[in-house]
């Protein structure tokens, strides 16, 4: 049976990724995301390069794996030509492709954004659609984007927007033969399969936690969970 650093090697990201790593820590110096987040890429290279399985398993099921934006400036900077930031791909999508993912709480995130921006892409062809931004869960828009919720018709009109409609504008309906296209892409590179595993996990976590979970939607319990869930141990203090 393939170990799960053998498994990472399959992975095109992880090759170009990982080289050899002389723990220099330059890529933690230059990450944003290690100046807010209890975080260091260059820890999780090291971790990866041991080739230890308990490690990597260790790794897969943290929450460091999520703390990464892929913004990519450790690709500039590492004297080795290392990147971090593939190196997490590569594991966020085993961790993904083999359930640890639901062991942590920023991992278990995964789903909301399934459930969101994921969707919202099969569906319309975009990341995000206002009518889907329910101000329940978004407090921090305040009262505006309330009022802008209720009236989305009108306030698209008079920004110029063709909302949902077909013809050429902002947020125009997506045509038929775009959304074949796009539904291909993910079938193609497995994108879908990888969404069937987040469901899949998830559910099962979501019976281990008994929390309330339904197979459409984000109106149910493991969802609001995994959408505002913080256990305040991710950031710096
Ligand atoms: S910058 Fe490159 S060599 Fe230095 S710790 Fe990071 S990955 Fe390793
Ligand atoms: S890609 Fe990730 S690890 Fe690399 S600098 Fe950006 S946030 Fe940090």
């Amino acid at each position: 049976m393939k170990g799960l650093f053998d498994k990472l090697m399959e992975d095109v990201r992880f090759e170009e990724g990982l080289k050899a790593c002389m723990n220099c820590g330059v890529c933690t110096a230059i990450c944003p995301a290690a100046e807010f987040y209890n975080y260091d890429p260059r820890q999780i290279v090291t971790r990866v390069h041991s080739r230890d399985e308990e490690t990597i398993l260790d790794l897969l099921k943290s929450e460091t794996i999520w703390y990464c934006g892929q913004c990519m400036s450790c690709k500039t900077r590492c004297p080795r030509g290392n990147v971090p930031g593939l190196i997490i791909m590569a594991l966020r999508k085993l961790s993904q492709e083999e359930g640890h993912f639901t062991e942590s709480e920023k991992g278990r995130q995964q789903f909301a954004i399934k459930r969101t921006v994921g969707e919202n892409i099969l569906q319309y062809g975009y990341c995000v659609i206002p009518e889907n931004i329910n101000p329940d869960l978004h407090r921090e828009q305040g009262p505006v984007w309330e009022w802008i919720f209720k009236n989305i018709g009108d306030v698209m009109d008079r920004l110029g927007a063709n909302y949902k409609k077909e013809g050429a504008g902002a947020l125009r309906k997506i045509s038929d033969e775009s959304m074949k296209e796009l539904h291909s892409i993910f079938e193609v590179t497995g994108g879908k399969q990888l969404f069937n595993k987040i469901e899949e996990f998830s559910l099962q976590k979501a019976r281990e936690l008994n929390w309330e979970y339904k197979e459409k939607g984000i109106d149910n319990d493991y969802f609001r969970h995994t959408y505002t869930d913080n256990n305040g141990t991710h950031t710096k203090t």
